[in-house]
């Protein structure tokens, strides 16, 4: 399969590596927001979060714990952002499911999405509605 990171993965592309085990991968984003800025990634190949099964994901998660603390530590940094985009709509480039650990500095710039259009009468109930109906 022509896929960057599980390229990264078989070392056929070379990588930062942080951290490897049995289920998960971490290394150093290219092209970082901040320095420090990693990946965490599942070593069986899933597209995101929409097709990854459960316990893939809860071993990612557990990668992205155990590296949280230590990145912020490392990088001296204030905060982090422990993120991930599924599908371009939401900026989604790599399709091989992956969690950004991202140290954060006050000031350094980077706003992250804050909505202020709130709802209007009733229309919170309508979502909540949508949103249950498919689970
Ligand atoms: P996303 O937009 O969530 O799909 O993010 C993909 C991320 O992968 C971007 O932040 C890229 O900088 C990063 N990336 C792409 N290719 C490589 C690579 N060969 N090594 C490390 N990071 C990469
Ligand atoms: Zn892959």
């Amino acid at each position: 399969m022509d896929c960057i990171f599980c390229k990264i993965i078989d070392g056929d592309i070379p990588s930062a590596v942080i951290y490897e085990d049995e289920e998960t991968f971490a290394f150093l984003d290219a092209n970082p927001v901040n320095m420090g800025h990693a990946l965490v990634i599942p070593k069986e190949h899933h597209r995101n979060i929409l097709d990854t099964p459960e316990p893939v994901m809860c071993e990612v998660m557990r990668t992205a714990k155990k590296l949280t603390p230590a990145i912020k530590n490392a990088m001296d940094a204030g905060g982090v952002n422990v993120t991930n985009n599924n599908e371009p709509a939401a900026g989604q480039k790599v399709f091989h499911y992956h969690v950004h650990i991202i140290p954060r500095h006050e000031g350094d710039g980077f706003e992250m999405w804050h909505g202020d259009r709130g709802y209007r009468e009733g229309e919170k109930q309508e979502i909540v509605e949508k949103i249950t109906n498919e689970l």
